[in-house]
């Protein structure tokens, strides 16, 4: 049960963000998000679900420190406790080696590997204060097999779940549990850039033979943000329809 929780989900405005967003909030919990630059699009996911339970929208780069530490406390002053947090926000930059540029590197290293230590760094303070939290954190299949054209995108993957292991590791004894999800081939903007004969061939060598949808991983999320899996930390778990066996 995530009813009543207080969560704060990373890049929230689109695809997978936004899928965990309307899963949260349908299943009863209190729900912050954060976007980049989607100023309408969030606005939009707030005016639709407001009726319907907590929700509010902040503007807040994760790649930056101390924009993430300013988060934190908002996010607090405004729903009193921080109990769930889902480092969701993303970005690929893809290219071949040969022509892989530093800005293309360090862009994605910032916005999917640096944003995750910003926001735990953040959060974890009153998450040991109030002795429980689950922190979730989107890695990819990609960070565990690797993919020609996304050194800089499977680097920054393979960090996450180093990261989430080692967080496990810390802050068990706290009562902080830190778990990653590592979706395979989901249909949102960022798999919309890739041509259609390649999305074709992917979906095609999924065994469950569908690209997933973003109330997969909500589903996932949904599951180690609730107590149901209070024995469950240091983990990776992968909902790829079986793309990665
Ligand atoms: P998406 O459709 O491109 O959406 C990305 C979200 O991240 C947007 O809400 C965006 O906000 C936000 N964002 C980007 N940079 C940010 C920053 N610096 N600060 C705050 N928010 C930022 O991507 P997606 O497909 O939903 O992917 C979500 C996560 O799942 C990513 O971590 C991605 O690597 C991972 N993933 C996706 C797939 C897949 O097949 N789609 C597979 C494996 C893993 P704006 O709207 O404001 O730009």
């Amino acid at each position: 049960m995530i009813q009543n929780k207080t969560v704060l989900i990373t890049g929230g405005s689109r695809g997978i963000g936004k899928g965990i967003v309307e899963y949260f909030i349908q299943k009863g919990a209190q729900v912050g998000f954060t976007y980049a630059g989607s100023k309408d699009l969030a606005e939009q996911l707030v005016a639709e679900y407001s009726g319907k339970g907590k929700i509010i929208a902040y503007q807040s780069d994760a790649s930056d420190f101390s924009a993430s530490e300013q988060l934190i406390e908002k996010f607090i002053q405004d729903f009193g406790s921080i109990q769930v947090v889902i480092n969701n926000a993303g970005i690929t930059k893809d290219n071949l080696m040969l022509r892989m540029n530093e800005t293309d590197w360090d862009s994605v290293i910032n916005t999917n590997l640096k944003s995750v230590f910003n926001i735990t760094k953040a959060c974890i303070k009153p998450m040991m204060k109030a002795k429980q939290g689950s922190i979730i954190n989107m890695t990819s299949v990609v960070g565990i097999s690797g993919n020609a054209g996304q050194a800089n995108y499977a680097a920054s993957k393979a960090g996450v779940i180093g990261f989430t292991k080692s967080i496990a590791l810390e802050l068990g004894s706290r009562n902080i549990r830190c778990n990653a999800i590592a979706p395979g081939f989901i249909a949102t903007e960022m798999t919309e850039k890739l041509d259609e004969k390649t999305r074709e061939v992917w979906a095609e060598q999924i065994p469950l033979k569908r690209a997933g949808k973003p109330e997969d991983i909500a589903k996932a999320c949904a599951f180690l943000a609730s107590d149901d899996s209070s024995y469950i930390t240091g983990q990776v778990l992968q909902v790829d329809g079986g793309m990665l066996t």
